[in-house]
């Protein structure tokens, strides 16, 4: 039985968190936990995660009606129901705007290539969400079918949203984009990042099985082929066509390549 209690603390101590790390600003942010079969948790609206309190949060049903609680429930709580409806697996959601993740999602650059092991061997890769207005039932849409791939996200000229079989573990995913982002941000300062061979990349695939505490969730990256998790991954029908097209992966690395490069030219 899971204790109420417990997870109100737990949501506030993941609020303290966020802002003390400076991955929200102000009242940005939110964060939500499952509590029962139609039973949520959320943070209020117009509060700062860094200085909630327990009695704070706000307990509503899938349908977003209220069952518990003084104030109104994040204004992003769409996106937030959207996930639970297409994860059942999924425990907790964890929406936030850490500077170099959402610097990516502004530069409409995903973290979808494979090139850091932790990052192979925990979340697969990290896509990035199609735009649309914050607060709106358009962006709960634009994340329904990258979620149901995927245990983290970019949104694009937004932020990012985590999920997980808990709080903190859809907190943890949350610091793992942003400590990504950081490191692929210092590696295109650097020249550039390696890309992992697909089959560097399917060892790690095989480690990850070994690991059991992931979820099932792999979007699969850039690197790898149409055998990593083929029609499960989120930039399939993109490689499908690009394969389709003729192009070669290493085809498609430099064109990517080239267009960083016009890019930062610019
Ligand atoms: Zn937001």
């Amino acid at each position: 039985m899971l204790d109420e209690f417990q997870i109100r603390e737990d949501i506030v101590e993941c609020g303290r968190r966020l802002y003390q790390k400076g991955f929200v600003a102000a009242n940005d942010g939110n964060i939500s936990v499952k509590i029962g079969n139609d039973e949520i948790l959320a943070t209020p609206t117009g509060r700062s995660k860094g200085f909630l309190y327990s009695d704070e949060l706000v307990k509503l049903n899938h349908k977003g009606d209220v069952l518990e609680g003084n104030s109104k429930p994040s204004t992003e709580i769409l996106m937030h129901l959207a996930i639970y409806e297409e994860r059942p697996d999924v425990r907790s959601v964890v929406h936030a705007h850490p500077i170099y993740a959402t610097g990516f999602a502004t530069a409409n650059i995903p973290l979808a290539d494979c090139v850091l092991a932790e990052i192979v061997t925990t979340l697969g890769s990290i896509p990035i969400a199609p735009y649309a207005t914050p607060s709106t039932p358009e962006l709960a849409d634009s994340i329904r079918k990258i979620i149901r791939h995927a245990d983290a996200c970019l949104l694009a000229n937004h932020g990012a949203v985590t999920c997980g079989r808990n709080v903190f573990d859809a907190y943890y995913k949350m610091e793992r984009v942003e400590h990504f982002a950081h490191i692929i941000y210092v590696a295109k300062m650097l020249g550039g990042e390696r890309i992992l061979s697909p089959e560097e990349v399917q060892k790690l695939y095989q480690i990850r099985e070994t690991y059991g505490t992931q979820s099932h969730a792999n979007p699969g990256c850039l690197a790898c082929t149409e055998d990593c998790v083929g029609g499960d991954c989120v930039l399939y029908e993109k490689k499908i066509k690009t394969h389709d097209s003729g192009n070669t992966a290493d085809e498609t690395r430099i064109s990517a390549l080239i267009k960083d490069i016009i890019r930062t030219l610019n």
